[in-house]
């Protein structure tokens, strides 16, 4: 099964996500993405992804990424949140980050344990049992 990852950046961590992805691209092309709406145009737009998009964070998309995750549907969550810059839907951020702790799923919050975590993912391919 190919893995499900979810993108989320701020506004003033979008760079960063787009710097990041760029430098994933191999490995993201082979999962299958699902980002907020402003930052899934922007990987399709600067980095040619294949996104499914959802609403922009603050009309729901946040929510919308929660309840597929809760259904088992998101493998790991790249949450490149901006810790300076107070957000209208902080409770849906809040509420996303504690369904990954409720159902263990990784969540990267920074760029640092997003690149750790981006390079421990076994990407999809097939095992031979001998
Ligand atoms: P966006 O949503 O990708 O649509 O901007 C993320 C956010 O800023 O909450």
């Amino acid at each position: 099964m190919k893995k499900r990852i979810a993108l989320i950046a701020h506004d003033q961590k979008k760079d960063d996500m787009v710097d990041l992805a760029s430098e994933f691209a191999d490995l993201l092309r082979q999962c299958i993405l699902v980002a907020t709406g402003t930052t899934g145009k922007r990987l399709h737009d600067e980095v040619g992804l294949t996104v499914e998009r959802k609403l922009s964070g603050p009309y729901g998309g946040d929510m919308q990424i929660g309840a597929e995750l809760v259904e088992g549907k998101i493998d790991l969550v790249i949450f490149l949140r901006d810790p300076m810059t107070p957000q209208a839907h902080e409770p849906d951020i809040n509420a996303l980050v504690r369904a990954c702790d409720v159902h263990n799923i990784p969540c990267a919050t920074n760029v640092t344990s997003a690149r750790m975590m981006l390079t421990q993912l076994v990407p999809h391919h097939h095992h031979s049992h001998n």
